[in-house]
């Protein structure tokens, strides 16, 4: 199709367009063509919009842009490594090791400090959950709570990642960004929220109901958090990182639920992302056994379909394919000489 055969995509316009939606050229998205700056502005910055019209969505929930502009931080506040640059370089130079960390006294202290601001910080988030709040309001009360204790919401710029917390709306796996979509009565919706706090990362999620939710998709939350609960309950020294996978998986299919086979969780502490891998289905092969003084994610995304995920167009919105709702839970744990601190709790 030549250039002069798209109409201008900006509502009313009907012109002939050529100009095409840098973004959308970045991202190899066929489509978002305007007549004019002034449309494709309008388009782009103005009224609420969904931002790739011409991406084939899984379910109902759609993008809705424009993004707010990016949120400061004190310059005062500790920053990771990432922070300015979007590259976490200290996680890169031990990308391929699967060699797990064991902390000492002074840096389980900086873990508990750290997971009981994400907590708190998650608490903040979770009370403004309502209908016709949108995730960007909801970011803007999480961002502040962070940077109110003195830390860095974590997401922000990691690997260009373009807000202070994951808001993950019904059909989204993870990784959803706030936007200006006001949550309706009868969603589900995740909120993710790492902070760093004194040289350290604490990591957590939680599922709430949006006003009233159907019975199925309560069944969904309760079942992803029993998932979460039943996993930490084997954590000891002595146990592999790859049995985790069976127990969640046998209570989501029991259930008649699946499990994401995409997303794991992982080590945390100075890093945001570190080994052990911790995958959530059954028949795994991650590496590694449980000792004390490993810190690690449990996190199960549990499925009211097919537990298949794609990516939208913004590189980061891991969706079903099927468009049936995920939900799910995760904690950061301390593994002890028999058992496990949760810290997050
Ligand atoms: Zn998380
Ligand atoms: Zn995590």
């Amino acid at each position: 199709m030549a250039a002069s055969d798209h109409i201008c995509l900006s509502e009313g316009c009907g012109k002939t367009a050529t100009l095409q939606c840098p973004t959308c050229i970045k991202l190899k998205i066929e489509g978002s063509y305007f007549c004019s700056q002034d449309c494709f502005k309008k388009n782009w910055v103005g009224e609420p919009h969904n931002p790739f019209p011409n991406y084939r969505y899984t379910g109902d929930l759609q993008a809705v842009y424009p993004l707010s502009p990016r949120r400061e931080v004190p310059k005062e506040i500790m920053r990771p490594d990432y922070a300015e640059t979007s590259i976490p370089i200290s996680e890169q130079n031990v990308r391929m090791s699967s060699t797990i960390k064991v902390l000492n006294e002074e840096e389980i202290t900086g873990m508990r400090e750290v997971c009981k601001i994400s907590r708190e910080v998650l608490d903040i988030g979770a009370a403004a959950i309502r209908p016709g709040i949108t995730t960007d309001e909801i970011d803007e009360i999480i961002h502040k709570a962070t940077i109110e204790r003195g830390a860095y919401p974590s997401p922000l710029n990691y690997y260009k990642f373009p807000k202070s917390v994951c808001t993950s709306v019904n059909e989204v796996i993870c990784h959803g960004i706030p936007d200006k979509r006001p949550l309706k009565d009868g969603d589900i919706v995740n909120l993710d929220v790492t902070c760093y706090y004194k040289g350290f990362h604490g990591d957590m999620n939680a599922t709430y109901c949006v006003g009233n939710v159907d019975a199925q998709g309560k069944k969904l939350i309760d079942t992803a958090r029993e998932c979460l609960e039943k996993s930490i309950a084997m954590v000891k020294p002595g146990i592999k990182y790859r049995d985790f996978g069976k127990v969640i998986e046998e209570h989501a299919k029991k259930n008649g639920f699946s499990v994401v086979r995409t997303f794991s969780g992982h080590g945390i502490n100075q890093l945001f992302h570190c080994a052990p891998n911790v995958p959530h289905y059954n028949n795994n092969k991650a590496v590694g056994i449980v000792k004390a003084g490993h810190c690690f994610t449990i996190e199960p995304m549990i499925c009211e379909g097919g537990w298949r995920d794609e990516i939208w167009p913004d590189n980061w919105t891991a969706v079903t394919t099927d468009g049936k709702r995920s939900a799910q839970f995760e904690h950061t744990l301390l593994v002890t000489e028999n058992g496990c601190e949760i810290l997050t709790k």
